[in-house]
């Protein structure tokens, strides 16, 4: 789940349900690839749903809300305490926690009566992880008769994700490719065709800041999202872009302010095991050596080259940025110690009632793991998990259960995946939709869960992405039935969207929905929603203490939960799938999926 510690011990520091925040923060606090970005806070003015145009009301001949059955909230609270108990020890992937854990679940959906979701007749997905060690090794640049040594750790964090002893780059020319971005719908291109096969990339982080044209101080709200960022800005995104560009290497080059974190996350975040996972390419068509150097080697690395950081970077804001080459080049080797894992996610179904419909799927999700047994805090080694995420994973079961109530069954069919290894970077929902048991162009919608509002009732919801997608629609129906309004993520400019298992989803086409806690409590003083908030990720986040508390109150979580049973009823019933809202960064891919499985 998303807040803005997290605790770093051995196999778990690039974890985590969410990625890297973006305000500076004082230190080693966050967590660049998983679960840290914080959740907004209730000081932050609410914004009326009207600042965001969404569509008209939901089409879906629909049932209301009322008529649907209800949420059994002590039945979540059950779910919670028991796969938060100590008995479980954190449910680590991996672990007897997790054999635990799949067995609870595996278990609940029979008694629900949840059918198996996986096609081979089980509940089970089988999981494979890598665990990836990397040895430390110096970066050295050439040019000329001149060379630059960056010392490991101090000046640069490399790795290789590649499943082998080791990889290289072996005097690999670099080349500056500004934010290294291609975006046609911003019809963006910072390669212009250069080809970068075999070269070094150096990077920029964040989106490219674009000013706009009417206010030169302000970001183009048309450009990048302006002040949010989108996911080109996101370090996953530059890797991802170099090795589609074939380039051997990327190094990014740290800045605190656009990065969100000071050097000193990425130095204990990158330099221990990592986990991945396991591909049949062994993850060879990554780049060889992915990295970050820090903001001062970076403009060494340019001044090296005869170029000024400053220069470069305001270039880099502009469409007509071209790469440069920089006429230096880079070796390093990195050495890899490899371990492997099995691990599962639970997948359970309830069939659609349609003839051709059923073979769509409405999907939920929820990480069932949580961080196992870990260093002591105040004598305490279990790391429970109760809200990250026991309770989401209740939570869905529940959802399960409501949709098992039911007279009938939706049109669609309704997949509830339990995911495994969302803490050590969201890879058991990526394993699901890199190898998905039902097509994706037939996945109408994922609807996340992670994390419940355990502190009663709210006026509001928070939908992270606000806007993103016909969702969002539905969403503002169902809570509009209970009164409630929804407000959009109070930070845009952290990318929270982009740090659940949702995401994993969206990133290949799927319209999905990241739904958080309100913030505006009944009866609570005004900054009520911002303490409780504030107490967890300082007391209780990714710490042994995060444990089920006498002051729980569901009240809230139930109403949240019975919107997004809903949410996910009306999707299945629905004439139309949802779509991506026009310029969303994810709608290009969806447009293509679902155009190939029409056979147009
Ligand atoms: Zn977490």
């Amino acid at each position: 789940m998303k807040t803005t510690t997290v605790l770093l011990f051995a196999g778990l520091l690039v974890a985590g349900c969410s990625g890297p925040a973006q305000t500076p923060a004082s230190g080693p606090a966050q967590n660049p690839a998983g679960d840290a970005a914080q959740k907004p806070a209730g000081d932050v003015a609410r914004k009326p749903a009207s600042d965001v145009a969404l569509g008209p009301a939901t089409s879906v001949q629909r049932t209301p809300m009322a008529a649907l059955p209800d949420i059994d909230i002590d039945a979540v609270l059950a779910h919670i305490k028991m796969l938060s108990s100590d008995r479980f020890e954190g449910r680590g992937p991996g672990t007897r926690g997790e054999e635990l854990t799949v067995n609870y679940l595996i278990d609940q959906f029979k008694k629900i009566g949840a059918k198996p979701g996986n096609t081979d007749g089980t509940y089970i997905e089988k999981v494979p992880l890598v665990g990836i060690t990397p040895t430390p090794a110096p970066l050295v640049l050439r040019k000329g008769g001149a060379e630059q040594r960056l010392a490991w750790k101090d000046d640069v964090v490399a790795w290789t994700k590649r499943m082998a002893d080791g990889a290289s780059l072996d005097s690999s020319e670099l080349v500056f490719v500004g934010y290294g971005v291609v975006a046609p719908e911003y019809s963006w291109d910072d390669y212009k065709g250069l080809d970068v096969k075999g070269k070094t990339l150096v990077m920029l982080v964040n989106d490219p800041p674009v000013a706009d044209p009417a206010n030169a101080a302000e970001l183009d709200p048309k450009m990048f999202g302006g002040k949010a960022m989108t996911y080109y800005g996101r370090w996953t995104y530059k890797y991802e872009i170099a090795a589609e560009k074939g380039a051997a290497g990327a190094l990014i080059i740290h800045e605190t302010g656009p990065a969100g974190y000071p050097f000193d996350v990425v130095q204990s975040s990158w330099t221990s095991e990592q986990f991945e996972l396991v591909t049949p390419g062994k993850s060879m068509g990554r780049v060889s050596i992915e990295g970050w150097i820090s903001l001062d080697q970076g403009q060494r690395l340019l001044k090296m080259a005869g170029r000024d950081f400053g220069t470069l970077k305001k270039q880099a804001a502009t469409r007509e940025f071209r790469p440069v080459p920089l006429g230096v080049t880079a070796s390093m080797t990195i050495r890899n110690k490899l371990r492997t894992i099995d691990s599962k996610n639970v997948v359970a179904k309830v069939e659609g009632s349609h003839p051709t419909l059923k073979n769509e799927y409405v999907v939920y999700t929820a990480h069932w793991d949580h961080l196992g047994i870990g260093p002591a805090v105040n004598g305490d080694t279990i790391y429970n998990g109760a809200e990250d995420n026991a309770s989401g994973t209740g939570g869905m079961l529940e959802i399960a259960h409501a949709f098992a109530k039911l007279p009938a069954p939706p049109k669609r069919s309704i997949l509830f995946l339990a995911v495994t290894a969302e803490e050590q970077g969201l890879l058991g929902s990526e394993y699901y939709t890199v190898a998905p048991i039902y097509p994706l162009a037939k996945t109408a919608a994922n609807i996340n869960l992670d994390g419940l509002n355990v502190h009663g009732r709210t006026r509001d919801l928070t939908l992270i992405g606000y806007g993103a997608s016909d969702l969002d629609d539905y969403v503002r129906d169902a809570a509009g039935e209970q009164g409630r309004t929804i407000r959009p993520d109070a930070e845009p400019e952290k990318g929270h969207y982009y740090r659940s298992d949702h995401f994993n989803f969206a990133k290949q086409g799927v319209p999905a929905l990241d739904p958080d806690d309100g913030v505006d409590f009944i009866g609570r003083p005004a900054d009520f929603g911002r303490r409780v908030r504030d107490d967890y990720t300082q007391h209780d986040y990714h710490k042994p203490s995060d444990v089920v508390k006498p002051d729980w109150d569901l009240s809230g979580a139930r109403e949240d939960l019975k919107v997004l049973f809903a949410v996910g009823y009306r999707v299945a019933e629905a004439d139309t799938l949802p779509g991506w809202k026009p310029g969303n960064e994810f709608k290009a891919r969806r447009d293509a999926q679902l155009k190939a499985a029409s056979g147009h």
